[in-house]
């Protein structure tokens, strides 16, 4: 039979009721399991058998949105986290430690860059930041003896920017580390990062997954492509016994599962960045209607960026669907049916006029959000980037007067009709 297409797959995969069982994902709200014998239980402390025992490492109703989103992005195994930061910090951590290095584009989400420049260096894992328009020779350069792995984000958040993944993957490769891809705003509706070489990918599933601004997640997808045997002395953690499960060694038992076994049996383990079943159950929901909402939101998007760029009180728009964008190249290669519902703008006069701007939206709220039902906004230089210096700012390519607007679910005549009657305040 022939594959199906994404739509259905974001309704059905993950799981098959059988005869009699509930049709929707059950929330297995338990903390635990219960066995007839104490050896079985032995057994699944050992990683000898599959099955659950406690809900810090696995629950039923997480396990099956995770392999909806697996079976999304086209890739072999997944795990959700308790949000797309500790997604982003076990992807990293799950092959850095102490003394390692890895290498980011500098246009990522605010709190990622934070994480990895400040928090994991307090780790003593060092992330030089890139410009990633930066020739393929100078990115060469920065490769290290301790170099595990590069990371960039589809869609950059806030400068809606494209990664180039393509190229990533082959620099990645080239130095024998894999390519770790957020795909938050492109989600797998719009782009798949591991058609294109990306080998781990991670979602803040908070935003368009969910969609409705109701919980707070995240997600790792492995693709199983990544040959960490390969690569056995730069992945001691992957390739050689891990001794908390009596010698067991992750890419010889699992194979193309050991990447997400490991991030599961060891960080999860330690750090119990769990999502709860409930919000995962939430979450699920909100996957049912994904690829309608992705289509909606990109087509709204579109007809407000174009309305802005008409108007003549605003200096400058970004959205990788106009044809006069930068990124427009990019577009029509990775996500030729729709980016994101996220554009930004300034408006002529600069910052102090964006920001009074903002307060005079009455549909659409200033918010710490994005990427949901309804339409928000907010100034990143004042918000998300705020503990950002002015350099980095600019190193992020955040303007002064950036306004993040996330375009929502409402219908695309009243957000324009919203936007115009800010407009003529100011
Ligand atoms: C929001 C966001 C994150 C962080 O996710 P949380 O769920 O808020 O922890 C990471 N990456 C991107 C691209 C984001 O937009």
């Amino acid at each position: 039979m022939k594959e199906n297409h994404i739509g259905t797959k974001c309704i059905h995969e993950g799981y098959k009721p059988g005869n009699g069982e509930p049709r929707q994902v059950p929330v297995c709200q338990s903390t635990t399991f219960k066995y007839e014998t104490s050896d079985e239980m032995g057994q699944l402390f050992d990683l000898e058998k599959e099955g659950y025992f406690y809900t810090r490492l696995q629950n039923p109703t997480n396990d099956a949105v995770a392999a909806k989103i697996a079976a999304l992005e086209g890739g072999v195994a997944a795990m959700l986290t308790s949000s797309g930061q500790a997604a982003n910090f076990m992807a990293v951590f799950n092959i850095c430690e102490a003394g390692d290095h890895f290498i980011s584009s500098s246009s990522i989400y605010g709190g990622t860059f934070n994480l990895f420049t400040v928090t994991m260096k307090k780790m003593g894992i060092e992330c030089t930041v890139i410009d990633q328009d930066m020739p393929e020779e100078e990115i060469d350069k920065l490769f290290k003896p301790n170099t595990k792995a590069v990371f960039g984000e589809t869609i950059t958040n806030p400068t809606v920017n494209i990664f180039d993944i393509e190229k990533f993957a082959g620099i990645a490769h080239k130095h024998g580390v894999p390519l770790i891809v957020d795909n938050t705003f492109a989600t797998p509706v719009n782009c798949r990062p591991f058609e294109w070489g990306a080998d781990i990918v991670t979602h803040s599933t908070t935003k368009y997954m969910d969609g409705h601004a109701a919980g707070v997640g995240g997600c790792i997808v492995d693709s199983g492509n990544f040959d960490w045997m390969a690569y056995a002395d730069k992945f001691p953690g992957l390739t050689t016994p891990d001794e908390s499960y009596h010698g067991i060694t992750y890419a010889e038992r699992f194979g193309k599962g050991a990447y997400i076994t490991k991030a599961t049996a060891q960080l999860m383990r330690d750090l119990g960045c769990i999502q709860s079943p409930q919000n995962a159950f939430y979450l699920n929901l909100g996957l049912e209607s994904l690829h309608l909402r992705m289509k909606q939101h990109c087509n709204s998007a579109l007809a407000v960026a174009k309305y802005l760029e008409s108007n003549s009180k605003v200096a400058w728009v970004k959205y990788p669907a106009l044809e006069s964008d930068t990124s427009y190249n990019l577009y029509k290669k990775y996500m030729p049916e729709g980016s994101c519902g996220v554009l930004c703008f300034g408006l002529k006069g600069g910052r102090d006029v964006s920001v009074g701007f903002m307060d005079k939206l009455k549909l659409a709220s200033i918010e710490t959000h994005v990427a949901d039902s309804r339409t928000c906004l907010l100034h990143p230089a004042s918000h998300t980037h705020r503990q950002m210096t002015e350099e980095q700012l600019a190193e992020a390519g955040v303007a002064p007067d950036l306004i993040r607007f996330s375009v929502g679910l409402e219908d695309p005549e009243d957000i324009i009709a919203d936007l115009q009657q800010a407009l003529d305040c100011i």
